[in-house]
């Protein structure tokens, strides 16, 4: 529904159209009811039934479950031995977390630099980043693109690396017939509103490797076992173990409930976000200086963010003027992601951009338009309006 801004009179939306929205119904909420009704509020049977579901949905062996994303990657890094001196190589453009987690294990982060095409890792780069203090590479599957995963994993058998696929945005994706969470040694979800599936906040780890398993289920719990046959000691019935310095880092049971349900609209979920992706690129491939996101011939993305670029000099605006443009028109657009050695608590760990040219490119000019399941046809005509309106000549 569009009317008049009064002070520009261009045409405006009534409410801001956001970037990314949950999809809840009543089945959902039926499920998160069932659980305030039942025993178990948390550490109760919900949270393995989630597990179970993810692991089955993606074709991995074991899950476990974490209050969010981030704790989940905590847990991964944990899993994976990396500790001080070790180096983990990621992408810059990625949301701070990617590589935070590598920082609260005393690791280094590395950024190699992105591909201009698909604004995911570029394998070469990796190459070239490795030393002998490298232990694992982080990918992250931006938009819902899964990276090269392939070569990827290629060049961490080549060196001994262990890879932990940032796979928040490609929940449902598949690389080369394979699904995301079958690929990478471990893989992280993420059930923020805003993906693909939401639990409220909530993460996991998906992984074929027992050992992995294991130190995942420990970390989450104040690094403690009640499992007898893990102990060093036993001093009874009562006993418990601390074998590491865990968290509490636990997912609830409403969470799991809400988790599990939307699991099962995952197919509509992504089936619904292919539809737009699809709409937006047929109305914006013939429009000179814009820019439709490339997609790899193996990837099948899921399609979490719609990122468009733009040749401003062709356009004869900045990005901001086309931000601004959008904004104003209630269309709720964002930038994905700023390089994230240039925030101030990177730089003041001595990182800056030297030989990350390619995401420095694209951090310039990308936009992420408003990309959810429920967008309405009339919200995604918005959209397209007011693109068009802002860059078209
Ligand atoms: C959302 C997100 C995370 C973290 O997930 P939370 O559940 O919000 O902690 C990590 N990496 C990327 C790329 C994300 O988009």
């Amino acid at each position: 529904m569009a009317q008049r801004d009064s002070e520009s009179g261009t045409p405006k939306r009534l409410a801001m159209l956001p970037y990314g929205r949950q999809w809840l119904d009543e089945e959902d909420k039926a499920a998160v009811m069932k659980v305030l009704n039942s025993d178990f509020l948390t550490q109760g049977p919900t949270i393995a039934a989630f597990e179970r579901g993810v692991a089955d949905a993606v074709g991995a062996r074991y899950a476990v479950a974490f209050s969010n994303g981030t704790a989940a990657l905590h847990a991964a890094c944990f899993a994976a031995g990396i500790g001080p001196g070790d180096e983990v190589i990621t992408s810059p453009i990625t949301f701070l977390a990617s590589s935070n987690c590598v920082l609260y294990m005393g690791g280094k982060p590395v950024f190699a630099d992105i591909k201009p095409d698909t604004y995911n890792i570029d394998p070469d780069r990796i190459e070239v980043a490795i030393t002998s203090r490298t232990r694992a590479i982080i990918p992250v599957d931006f938009t819902g693109q899964p990276a090269e995963m392939d070569r990827i994993m290629d060049i961490a058998r080549k060196h001994g690396l262990v890879v932990i696929e940032d796979a928040a945005h490609s929940l449902g994706a598949s690389y080369g017939g394979r699904m995301v969470g079958s690929i990478a040694d471990m893989t992280m979800f993420s059930f923020h509103p805003v993906k693909h599936i939401t639990s409220g906040e909530g993460g996991m780890i998906v992984t074929d490797n027992e050992s992995y398993y294991r130190k995942l289920q420990l970390f989450r719990n104040h690094g403690m076992t009640r499992d007898h046959d893990e102990m060093e000691q036993n001093e009874g019935p009562w006993y418990y173990e601390m074998q590491a310095l865990g968290f509490n880092y636990r997912m609830t049971d409403l969470q799991a409930a809400l988790g599990l349900t939307q699991l099962g609209k995952l197919d509509k979920f992504v089936g619904l976000r292919r539809d737009i992706a699809r709409t937006y690129t047929e109305a914006f491939s013939d429009i000179p200086g814009v820019i439709v996101p490339f997609q790899h011939p193996k990837a099948n993305s899921s399609w979490h963010l719609y990122v468009l670029r733009f040749e401003l000099n062709l356009i004869g605006k900045s990005r901001q003027e086309i931000f601004n443009d959008l904004r104003s028109a209630n269309i709720g657009v964002n930038v994905h992601y700023i390089p994230i050695y240039r925030q101030p608590y990177y730089r003041s760990l001595g990182y800056s951009d030297i030989g990350t040219s390619q995401a420095e490119r694209y951090y310039e000019t990308a936009i992420s338009l408003p990309l959810f399941p429920q967008m309405s046809g009339s919200d995604l005509m918005d959209v397209l309006n007011a693109v068009k309106r802002s860059v078209e000549l």
